[in-house]
């Protein structure tokens, strides 16, 4: 810190004149507060008031300059969950002559993120809303590196994954309560407000009942890649990346069977599984594979990340705990435990990334369909479960129920109340699910990842036609390959063309293995016909149509 305000004492006067001079600068990308990230120039922050200040001047930029706009309702989220009203954020204006009669600002020299991080006690959390969405924040804007200061301004304290915060730069990142520690008026130099919401694919349920997002941008790719550099900084290293890439299918095998492995994330407090050691005997029967568990209260997080990146199976009860699927070697299975009356289908989070493309992972789920199998905490405080609190009633009704019905985020007692039961694992149940499994599962382990290049448009699409007789015509339609097809190889090609007759709404959809094809079902004479046509590789990766075609019989 002080070597920091020395650092920053040597600029100090040019950095006081400009920012007298020039006052606050932002400019900001997004249309909407709910997409917008800002870059400004002395932007500043007041600890007194806990405002941050824009300084106006005669070269002072806003840029979208949203007028009283900018608080219906906010400039910017400044967490990654979308719209939520406890995290958005303004600022205060003021014209830069007041800074005459306001404390001696402090310069921050380094490049800043500001942002909130959302529920840093819950490592789901961490990874989904906070450690992914900074991480490609940063990317997004090339005056990041290494030195990049962090700062976050949601005011809760450290937390108990402060370590992992600490990867993404060299520089330890600031509480909003440490701020006041840099003097009551704090001008970062060059800064970001905001995160970018590009890599989360869960929304929580404020608004809609928790699911998926609507429209997920993030591919198994980007989350990998993000893996990748998070176990470089924590300096874990696995052999399973080189080894899986070149060598025969056999030497794999022979490789991989010797050091395959179970991993069982178990939790301790609550939310448990019974008969641990139960379960964890019959997964090392059926798999004939060592089974080692692992738990947040146990270990170091590195040393779960060093265990996980090498396993094929992770078997754990619903919660945060699986969002270290993301460090799972391809092909490996990911088994998610419910407790009683919780339908897996409504809490996806786990399953959502797993089964993100280019993850490839095989995901499964078990659930307690057996009442006798649960122990219930009613005693508890609500917010882990307990229901003593509520009416009689309300109490009874939550007891009978078998399944807790759809609902909102977050203090649902019928809800809390069922995901902190405990269970009792029926293992005849749960084998039978991983049997289910194996018999599905594509055999990701000896195959390559798939392609993920999509065609080009085909080249030069014609059409001619010809009458034959009053009411028969045909039309023959061809067109080239996509140009970047000569540079692939493609196990399988094909063509789809979609035939309308003008003015109709319907079409007809044809899959072609050639380049040209006659048709004469269907087509009348002296009719407009509408085509499309377009390249398909390997059954699921679709090119763009072609310009549509006019063809006159
Ligand atoms: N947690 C844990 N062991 C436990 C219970 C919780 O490690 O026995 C961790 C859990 O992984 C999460 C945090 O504590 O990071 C909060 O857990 P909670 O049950 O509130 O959230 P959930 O796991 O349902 O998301």
């Amino acid at each position: 810190q002080s070597q920091e305000l020395s650092q920053a004492r040597i600029d100090y006067h040019v950095a006081l004149q400009a920012l007298q001079e020039h006052g606050t600068h932002m400019i900001c990308t997004g249309k909407m507060h709910t997409d917008r990230i800002c870059r400004f120039n002395y932007l500043c922050y007041c600890s007194e008031a806990e405002e941050f200040v824009f300084f106006h001047s005669n070269s002072s930029v806003m840029l979208p300059n949203l007028g009283s706009r900018r608080f219906q309702p906010a400039l910017l989220d400044l967490s990654s969950v979308e719209d939520h009203n406890t995290q958005y954020f303004n600022f205060l204006e003021l014209p830069a002559a007041a800074l005459k009669f306001m404390p001696k600002p402090v310069f921050v020299p380094d490049v800043t993120l500001i942002l909130n991080r959302f529920n840093p006690d819950n490592l789901m959390h961490v990874f989904h809303d906070d450690l992914l969405p900074v991480f490609y924040t940063m990317k997004q804007y090339s005056d990041f590196d290494d030195e990049a200061r962090l700062v976050f301004m949601e005011g809760w304290g450290e937390g108990p994954h402060f370590d992992l915060y600490r990867l993404l730069s060299s520089k330890q990142p600031l509480l909003k309560e440490q701020l006041r520690n840099f003097g009551k008026l704090m001008c970062f130099t060059k800064s970001y407000v905001g995160l970018s919401k590009m890599t989360t694919w869960y929304q929580y349920g404020f608004v809609q009942p928790q699911g998926p997002k609507a429209n997920i941008l993030v591919s198994g790719n980007e989350i990998r890649q993000f893996a990748r550099a998070l176990m470089e900084r924590m300096n874990i290293t696995r052999a399973e990346d080189s080894e899986r890439d070149e060598g025969s299918v056999e030497d794999e095998k022979e490789k991989g069977k010797k050091d395959d492995y179970i991993v069982v994330f178990s939790r301790s407090t609550t939310r448990l599984i019974l008969n641990e050691a139960e379960l964890i005997m019959a997964l090392a029967q059926e798999f004939q594979m060592r089974v080692v568990t692992v738990s947040l209260e146990e270990q170091s997080f590195p040393s779960i990340v060093q265990v996980i990146s090498g396993a094929s199976m992770l078997v754990s009860m619903h919660g945060a705990q699986l969002i270290t699927s993301l460090f799972l070697p391809r092909g490996a299975a990911v088994v998610e435990l419910f407790p009683f009356a919780v339908n897996p289908e409504q809490y996806t989070p786990y399953k959502t990334l797993t089964s993100l493309p280019g993850m490839d992972l095989y995901y499964m789920t078990w659930r307690n369909t057996k009442e006798e199998n649960t122990v219930t905490h009613p005693d508890r405080p609500w917010e882990q479960g307990g229901i003593a609190h509520l009416e009689k009633e309300e109490q009874e009704r939550i007891l009978a129920s078998k399944d807790v019905p759809r609902h909102l985020c977050c203090r649902n007692p019928e809800w809390l109340f069922r995901i902190y039961q405990d269970t009792l694992v029926d293992i005849p149940t749960f084998l039978e699910v991983l049997k289910e499994g194996r018999k599905t599962r594509p055999s990701l382990r000896k195959t390559k990842p798939a392609s993920t290049v999509h065609p080009g448009r085909v080249r030069e699409p014609q059409c001619q036609t010809s009458v034959q007789t009053t009411n028969e015509a045909k039309l023959t339609v061809s067109w080239q390959i996509p140009w970047n097809l000569k540079y692939l190889k493609v196990r399988e090609v094909k063509y789809e063309v979609w035939i309308q007759e003008q003015g109709e709404n319907t079409y007809m959809p044809y899959i072609l293995p050639q380049q040209n094809y006659t048709f004469s079902e269907n087509i009348k004479p002296f009719t407009t016909y509408l085509v499309w046509v377009r390249c398909i590789f390997n059954k699921n990766l679709l090119g763009p149509f072609a310009d549509v075609l006019m063809c006159r019989t």
